[in-house]
């Protein structure tokens, strides 16, 4: 045996420094990241600066590129992070789910079929069981693991499109729409943009498409969605919402869902953060009937803080879903016995983007997802509590999920101005980090509450912060 060489390992020396150099940085910044400010320290102009250097001609030593790529990213991060984040609505990356998708890189699968990543077909199928169960949604549905809301109200338009056409007869995977019989296409006026890019992207066009008229919350008035549904010519696809981005609210789904079944539709919902508050038994209530709808999209990367980016596309017969989506159409064979991944999204090669999802929820459990949801339900009751109170302030929504939106000004005082201004300067303080929005023409400051660890204190700094910035705003 003297003489030979060792076999060789799987990684040199440098390439495994730079694992671990990744590591290294990245548990330093989410330690630091309370101690940052929010906002990016430089704008995309510095960003690229920073960044914009000629290919080099030879390569750098891995551990040094993981070294500078953290070094010169730093300035241009905004910390989404924090417990202050309050902008859009965003997840906070949890850490269990950032450990995992650190072993999904590491593992590189590709996570298209389950023949030849079984593990991560396993994982995925079981985290979509889990979700089904959470979110009250019957346990045989369809589940699409892709990138966000938007493809996943994507994959359920496609849905909708296929068998809305089948039962006429239209067979849109192999003949395509032109010529296809026409589908009615409702949708509430407060709709997110989302499902209207999902409506281009399927080939129904914005023109077309009928806004509902909604209530002062945004809900769907039922009785506008029936003048509606009376004047269609077929079946038509109707898309409802669970969480307005702005208010939070959530359509009548027990007073809508019927209405659209007696005329043979299909329901869609855009529940991209709202249809969590299924998760906790004293908030479902309010999503009554959502159960009943043929198709759901909902994100992994907001109220359950997944790392970017993960969503949930899910269709109530799972052969509608993957007649729409699997590359092999309306004829694929029957595979219930290999649930393969790749049946139920737009992509073939894809990561394996569920696996740090089914991290998060078996580290919170059932138990610990009802108690997000609710402390954020709450949290944003408190910041709209001291909000409300504060003069000069008006809270814009009634709060009954995790979003509060409120303006700024008095008589006399041009609002939409001073709320801008405001906000700029909470920015620039840049301890808390709400984020903009505009509600019934005016501007609104929008709080969000979804970041995975976002308590008390934080709110009340929140508060603190929005007041000091209006002080700071009517002393100049
Ligand atoms: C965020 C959001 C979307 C879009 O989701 P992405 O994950 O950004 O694609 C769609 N609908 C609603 C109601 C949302 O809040």
């Amino acid at each position: 045996m003297t003489g030979d060489a060792p076999p060789p390992k799987g990684l040199t020396p440098d390439e495994a420094e730079a694992l671990a150099a990744a590591s290294r940085h990245a548990t330093a910044y989410r330690i630091a990241v309370t101690a940052r400010p929010i906002p990016a320290a430089e704008d995309a102009a510095a960003a690229f600066a920073r960044f914009d250097a000629p290919l080099p001609a030879s390569g750098i030593p891995a551990p040094q590129v993981i070294d500078d790529l953290a070094a010169n990213a730093l300035p241009g991060l905004t910390q989404f992070t924090s417990p202050r984040f309050f902008g859009y609505v965003a997840g906070a990356s949890h850490p269990v789910g950032v450990a995992a998708d650190h072993l999904v890189s590491a593992w590189g699968q590709n996570a298209a079929t389950s023949h030849v990543t079984p593990a991560v077909a396993a994982i995925e199928r079981v985290m979509g069981t889990w979700a089904l169960d959470l979110l009250g949604l019957p346990p045989d549905c369809g589940v699409g693991v892709v990138t966000g809301a938007t493809v996943a109200n994507t994959a359920g338009i496609l849905a909708a499109r296929h068998r809305l056409l089948a039962r006429q007869g239209w067979d849109v995977e192999r003949d395509g729409l032109f010529g296809a019989p026409a589908i009615p296409v409702l949708i509430g006026a407060d709709a997110h943009s989302a499902p209207a890019a999902g409506l281009r992207l399927a080939g129904f066009g914005s023109g077309r498409v009928v806004a509902i008229d909604t209530d002062a919350q945004g809900r769907m008035r039922p009785e506008a969605l029936a003048t509606a549904l009376a004047a269609c010519a077929s079946p038509p696809l109707v898309i409802l919402q669970a969480g307005q981005i702005n208010t939070g609210a959530s359509d009548p789904f027990a007073e809508l869902v019927p209405l659209v079944r007696a005329h043979h539709g299909w329901v869609h919902v855009d529940g991209a953060f709202g249809l969590w508050l299924a998760a906790a038994p004293g908030r479902a209530a309010q999503l009554a009937g959502v159960e009943q709808a043929d198709s759901w999209a909902t994100d992994l990367h907001k109220w359950l803080s997944a790392p970017y980016d993960a969503a949930l596309a899910i269709v109530r017969d799972r052969a509608d879903l993957t007649a729409a989506l699997s590359l092999e159409g309306a004829y694929l064979p029957d595979r219930t016995a290999h649930w393969d991944p790749m049946d139920s999204v737009p992509e073939l090669s894809r990561r394996a983007r569920g696996v740090p999802a089914w991290a998060i929820l078996r580290h919170l459990g059932r138990d610990g997802v009802a108690e997000l949801v609710d402390r954020h339900c709450r949290l944003a009751e408190r910041a709209a509590g001291a909000l409300a109170a504060t003069p000069q302030i008006a809270v814009m929504n009634e709060v009954v999920a995790n979003q509060v939106i409120f303006r700024c000004g008095s008589d006399g005082v041009d609002g939409d101005a001073l709320t801008a201004r405001v906000l700029a300067r909470i920015h620039r303080r840049g301890r808390v980090y709400p984020s903009h929005g505009e509600w019934r023409g005016r501007r609104v400051i929008r709080v969000s509450i979804s970041g995975y660890a976002t308590q008390a204190p934080d709110i009340d700094l929140l508060v603190e912060e929005v007041r000091a910035a209006l002080a700071d705003c009517a002393a100049t």
